[in-house]
């Protein structure tokens, strides 16, 4: 159960910009573009995942 998945998710494939986990209630996570909504700039982000290392190998996967 200690799989080498990185801590620190990729920056954005689409904008090379940093890329931020968000968290939503104890079980709901996601990796999205720093630049997603608030800038209005990046659509990028990635699929939805109950814990932290999962939503960030969701995000590190995306091409
Ligand atoms: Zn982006």
């Amino acid at each position: 159960m200690s799989e080498t998945t990185p801590v620190t998710p990729k920056p954005c494939h689409k904008c090379g910009a940093p890329a931020e986990v968000v968290k939503a209630g104890s079980r709901r996570f996601w990796v999205q573009c720093s630049r997603y909504a608030g800038q209005g700039t990046c659509s990028a982000i990635g699929s939805q995942a109950d814990n932290r290392k999962e939503a960030i190998a969701n995000w590190n996967k995306i091409r």
